[in-house]
């Protein structure tokens, strides 16, 4: 079965920590950072490598700075068995 690994990047200079997008991930990636941008904002960061690539954080986004990658991971295929009588 293949499995879908994603990550985000995040424009930090053009976040503006509005938090939407820490609300939108259902898997807890993106937290607000202590530390602020050029523009004096607490900008948003992945915390955890749980992405799934749903795209909702991007979506969410008013400011459209997160960017969405996908890997898809295919794992091979068992090898087929036959059953012969052996005499
Ligand atoms: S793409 Fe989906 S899973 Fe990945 S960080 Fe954004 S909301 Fe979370
Ligand atoms: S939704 Fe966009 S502007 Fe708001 S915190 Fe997340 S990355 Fe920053």
């Amino acid at each position: 079965m293949a499995k879908v690994i994603g990550k985000i990047i995040i424009d930090i200079e053009h976040c503006k920590g509005c938090e939407l997008c820490v609300e939108s991930c259902p898997h807890d990636c993106i937290s607000i950072a202590d530390t602020i941008n050029a523009k004096g904002y607490q900008y948003a960061i992945m915390v955890n490598d749980h992405c799934t690539g749903c795209v909702n954080c991007a979506l969410v986004c008013p400011d459209a700075v997160i960017s969405v990658y996908r890997k898809v991971v295919r794992e091979p295929k068992p090898a087929k068995i036959k059953e012969v009588e052996i005499s």
